[in-house]
């Protein structure tokens, strides 16, 4: 298994076995490792071409650094496809003024809730809108939130600092994909 030392970065890390170092995404080109990404209500994505794979941990910070453009630039051109997996939804996640503006600038202004008194932000619809406008197919996007409704999943904002990670995993089977 690759895994890689998440910092809310926006770097891409070719993935060996065991720790990449400091990044928040990892690539691979062969079919030997599964690549995986741990998460607490930021987005993971898992990408795959028929060359190669890729598994992203997208939280604010990911998003408006482009970490899934610069993942996505690393597939020299293949047809892509993503998985979404379960991330804090619009129904949680209340952020600034601030942040809820930068991902509007690296996303669309659907992403945002302005109805309550702080905005509300989609973060999985915005990593959504980024894939899709680099040409990517989102196969599938979990509309589970980690806080609220997945009571097996951690969140870092029902949990806090005992919050365990959630693993998201993609490796070939027998020359099929496995998320
Ligand atoms: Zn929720």
């Amino acid at each position: 298994m690759a895994t890689v030392q998440q910092v809310h970065s926006a770097a891409v890390r070719e993935a060996r076995a065991g720790c990449a170092g400091k990044g928040d995404a990892l690539l691979s080109a062969g079919h030997e490792l599964a690549l995986a990404v741990v998460t607490a209500d930021c987005v993971p994505v898992l990408m795959a071409s028929s060359e190669r794979l890729a598994a992203v941990h997208a939280g604010w910070r990911g998003l408006a650094g482009k970490i899934i453009e610069a993942t996505v630039e690393r597939f020299q051109g293949d047809k892509v496809v993503a998985w979404i997996g379960p991330a804090i939804g619009p129904c949680c996640y209340e952020v600034g003024d601030e942040v809820a503006e930068r991902i509007e600038a690296v996303s669309n202004s659907s992403v945002v809730d302005r109805r309550g008194v702080r905005p509300h932000l989609d973060l999985p619809a915005a990593a959504g809108f980024q894939l899709e406008s680099l040409g990517v197919e989102v196969l599938h996007c979990s509309a589970e939130c980690t806080r609220c409704e997945t009571p097996s999943l951690w969140s870092y904002r029902r949990h806090a600092e005992a919050a365990g990670r959630n693993v998201a995993a993609i490796w070939r089977h027998d020359c099929e994909v496995e998320t």
